[in-house]
């Protein structure tokens, strides 16, 4: 179902402070904006926005490092000079990330605030149910009531668990649940280990995931949709000079991207130059914070096997992703392990967008018979192997030219 056209009202400044891409906030900061004579040049260099630009920076930096997304503790929003801080911080953060062009940073950042909104909204009783009904169409609650329910549907094996007195129990329409849920890891989220009532799925509570948390989950991915393509249409506005302006606090974040990819290959030593593309493009895309799919994960995961890199390392791959979980993604690895998966060949790759290559692109990858990564990394490894005994050959031959008696000929 589409996002609700009309979001309930929300008027409270702290809360649009602490949620400043709810589209309810654009019209408070449009008004803060002008009552403090805020403009795009304060923004970007005038000494009143200098703490909105620092804690943009701790925002972007998070981006990037923190597998938990932006950290939540931000200013005092209970004061209007933090609240302004915390507004135009957000604000700041999205036009560097829209200066990169970089679509990638942009889903990354995105990813990070709405980390921080899940994080926060999980506990924040007051506002849930209208930030819920913001971006879900179907949603209702029920009010916990003491009694316990069964879990142990399908593959998923839960206790039953007695429901807490206070509080509440949320409804998903069966359609937003759907919408939602392909782009979030763990069993519970398939359709089949659900309980579906008259077209609604209960979120049910569960020992350690309360239905609170469980819709702040939810909500992350509409949140992080939402501020993704409001980003990528202010990428397009942005000019020359406003790029020029912001190249600082760019490179700053760039840098820190393209550290984070490098330390993510460097994992698993020196080998790694003989990996073909796809396996090199899939790693770093999930460093920086990518969502691969499925399949480029599978094959990740099989070719990382294959290769004898240790669990550890392969999950280590997966820790920049945006929906990282360490338990899932360790269950996962040794599954693939366990299981001696054999790795996608060129043609699926191909089929499922996971090949970054066009023709001309590598020449390994233009050979007629490179119909498979692994005959990528054998070809490469003779190739060296070739060469290394080329060299200790000449070597060897120079060495022994060296040792010979000098013959001194005589007239
Ligand atoms: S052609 Fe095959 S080996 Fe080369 S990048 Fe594509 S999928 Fe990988």
């Amino acid at each position: 179902m589409p996002v609700p056209r009309e979001p309930p009202s929300l008027n409270d400044e702290v809360t649009l402070s602490r949620y400043p891409f709810l589209p309810q906030a654009a019209e408070w900061i449009r008004n803060m904006a002008q009552k403090h004579e805020i403009n795009l040049e304060e923004l970007l260099d005038g000494e009143w926005m200098e703490k909105a630009r620092q804690r943009a920076r701790i925002r972007l930096i998070d981006s990037v490092q923190s597998k938990e997304g932006v950290e939540v503790v931000g200013g005092d929003i209970h004061t209007e000079e933090g609240r302004l801080i915390e507004a135009f911080s957000f604000y700041y953060a999205r036009l560097v990330v829209c200066a990169s062009e970089d679509e990638r940073l942009i889903a990354r950042w995105s990813q990070a605030e709405a980390a921080r909104a899940e994080q926060i909204l999980a506990k924040d009783d007051n506002n849930l149910e209208s930030i819920a009904k913001t971006y879900i169409t179907g949603i209702k609650f029920e009010d916990k009531k003491d009694e316990s329910y069964d879990f142990s549907t399908g593959s998923m094996a839960m206790q039953n668990v007695k429901q807490k007195k206070e509080g509440k129990v949320w409804k998903i329409n069966l359609v937003d649940f759907i919408e939602i849920c392909p782009k979030i890891t763990g069993s519970r989220w398939r359709l089949a280990n659900n309980d579906i009532q008259d077209g609604w799925i209960t979120l049910f509570e569960e020992q350690q995931y309360t239905s609170s948390e469980k819709l702040s989950r939810l909500l992350r991915e509409r949140i992080k949709a939402s501020i993704e393509t409001e980003a990528l249409e202010k990428m397009a506005e942005v000019t020359t000079d406003l790029a020029i302006r912001l190249a600082e606090p760019v490179g700053m974040v760039r840098n820190l991207m393209a550290n984070k990819a490098s330390e993510a290959i460097a994992l698993v030593g020196a080998d790694e130059s003989d990996w073909p593309p796809c396996m090199i493009t899939v790693v770093s895309d999930l460093a920086k914070g990518v969502n691969v799919n499925h399949f480029g994960r599978v094959f990740l995961g099989a070719m990382a096997a294959t290769l004898a890199i240790p669990r550890e390392s392969c999950v280590n791959f997966f820790s920049g992703a945006p929906d990282f979980s360490e338990g899932t993604t360790t269950y996962q690895v040794n599954h693939l392990y366990d299981n001696a998966y054999t790795p996608a060949k060129c043609s699926s790759l191909k089929v499922n967008h996971n090949c970054p290559v066009l023709p001309g692109d590598d020449r390994l990858c233009d050979q007629p018979w490179l119909d498979h990564p692994l005959k990528y990394i054998r070809a490469t490894q003779r190739w060296k192997a070739k060469n290394k005994a080329a060299e200790e050959k000449f070597e060897a031959e120079v060495s022994k030219d060296d040792s010979k008696p000098v013959t001194v000929e005589k007239d």
